[in-house]
């Protein structure tokens, strides 16, 4: 057998690999092993990869040796560092530079052909790797940014005729890149720049609680750009990854409009919001009660039946360990305890399954929204631990709202309602909840970890 059938063979390997890594991630028991199963296909495709150029007789090894080292350490480092809170803005940016990448790849390989060298399916495949790959990398920084939440981005930035002018900027990127097909290899440096310009625009007036679906939308970009990539560059793997990428990205992108009761059309061309409220904060917060740990602990005392609602904030606080030692408590003395999970609480699609997982929390309490909301009237606590928008009831009131429709758990059904939050801060959507004030909310003020030991050791305190 020679060499290039190997590499090929072992690229089918590594596609392989990839689909069983995918299909074992769909559950948090087996998504380690299966991130594992990708990263040994990732690296079998590298390898391969770099078997195959150093078959060319022009490979240059040390700009791709310089490449690798640098790659890896940045990666390196930043993974190692980054706080688990700050994952989705990681990812945002491993979107945004997939992207990059592809315009790279695809540019380098216009330049090293030339437009008349290259067959029109090819010049296709370059025009759409950088339309994408500029469009995912520009809007993946402005997510970063939004998920950052730095300051100039916290409010989408006014543009005038927002939708004509992307309109605009998409239909003379296309129409450029059909130069390419009469050889005007040029046109790509424009072609990619409108393309910047459009993936700018189209992310920017996005806010409130719409930014999961851009998420996992401009995730399936980065994928389709190296699919894009690889018609161009003629690498399989790169076009198998890629679609994977693309397709499961896509399928991701549903679910989250599902799960926030948006189209995906509402989500890019309707009336956005995100930037604050001009409801009066003083009259909503007027009747909030707030409560102790010792109080907390008496009525848990009579309570048969506990949920817990996670948010981002137990992530801020690293409260998913203390919150299943307090379960466990509340278990031993007979009580039922379940969590309910949003599918948009926290900052990344299953951010509250990971954390609950990490902290051995049995997978059979953990509840999906539509799952536990019909049983809420049969709660007698619910505890919501750092969660805000998740459970902001104006989401059903008030079809002005950001977050209007999004479904939310139905904890003010419950009997009592404690909230672990530290403040009457808005959550991500910068709005406020009228849930806080309700009648059967008491307030418990208090970072989120703090809060569930104090109450852990008021609990046995109670006996
Ligand atoms: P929210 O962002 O609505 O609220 C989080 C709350 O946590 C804040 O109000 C904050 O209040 C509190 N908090 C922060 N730090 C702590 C701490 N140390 N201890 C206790 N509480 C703390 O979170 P939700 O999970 O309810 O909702 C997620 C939001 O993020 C939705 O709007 C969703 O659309 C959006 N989003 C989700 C993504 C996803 O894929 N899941 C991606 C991008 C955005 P205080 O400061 O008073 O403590």
């Amino acid at each position: 057998m020679d060499i290039s059938s190997i590499v090929k063979l072992v690229y089918v390997v590594a596609a392989v690999l990839f689909i069983f890594g995918l299909k074992l991630m769909s559950h948090p028991r087996t998504a380690v092993r299966g991130n594992l199963l990708g990263a040994v296909g990732m690296t079998l495709a590298i390898l391969m990869a770099l078997v195959e150029v150093t078959r060319e007789a022009h490979a240059a090894y040390a700009v791709i040796a310089i490449g690798l080292v640098i790659g890896s350490v940045v990666g390196g480092v930043l993974a190692y560092r980054v706080q688990m809170t700050a994952m989705p803005q990681f990812v945002a940016l491993f979107n945004g530079f997939g992207g990059l990448a592809s315009v790279f790849v695809a540019g380098g390989e216009l330049a090293r052909m030339g437009a008349s060298g290259m067959a029109a399916d090819t010049l296709i495949a370059t025009a759409a790797s950088g339309i994408i790959g500029a469009v995912t990398f520009s809007g993946s920084l402005v997510a970063y940014a939004k998920l950052e939440e730095l300051k100039s981005f916290k409010k989408p930035i006014p543009i005038p005729y927002q939708q004509p002018i992307n309109a605009a900027v998409a239909g003379l990127a296309i129409l450029l890149s059909l130069a390419l097909l009469s050889g005007h290899g040029w046109v790509y440096v424009p072609v990619v720049l409108l393309a910047l310009a459009l993936g700018f625009f189209l992310v920017n007036p996005i806010g409130g609680a719409d930014m999961p679906v851009v998420i996992a939308l401009l995730n399936s970009y980065s994928g389709l750009a190296g699919a894009a990539t690889g018609f161009v560059i003629n690498n399989y793997v790169l076009i198998i990854a890629g679609s994977l990428v693309g397709a499961s990205g896509i399928i991701l992108t549903g679910l989250m409009c599902k799960a926030m009761n948006r189209s995906l059309f509402n989500v890019f061309f309707g009336v956005m919001g995100g930037g604050g409220s001009t409801a009066n904060v003083d009259e909503i917060y007027a009747n909030v009660r707030s409560t102790s740990p010792e109080d907390v602990a008496m009525i848990l005392d009579g309570a048969q039946r506990v949920v817990f609602v996670p948010g981002y904030g137990l992530a801020v606080a690293q409260a998913q360990h203390a919150v299943k030692n307090l379960a466990r408590l509340l278990e031993a003395k007979g009580t039922s305890v379940e969590y309910a999970i949003h599918p948009v609480a926290g900052r990344m699609p299953g951010h509250m399954n990971v954390l609950l997982a990490e902290a051995d929390v049995p997978y059979d309490q953990m509840k999906e929204m539509d799952e536990i909301n019909p049983t809420f009237d049969s709660v007698d606590v619910a505890i919501v631990v750092g969660a805000n928008d998740v459970v902001n009831p104006v989401a059903r009131t008030d079809p002005q709202s950001p977050i209007a429709g999004m479904p939310i758990i139905d904890v003010d059904k419950a009997r009592t309602v404690i909230i672990i939050k530290r403040s009457l801060s808005p959550g991500f959507a910068g709005i406020p909840n009228p849930l806080f004030a309700a009648e059967n909310t008491l307030m418990y003020f208090a970072d989120g970890q703090k809060a569930i030991l104090d109450l852990i050791a008021a609990v046995k305190e109670a006996g």
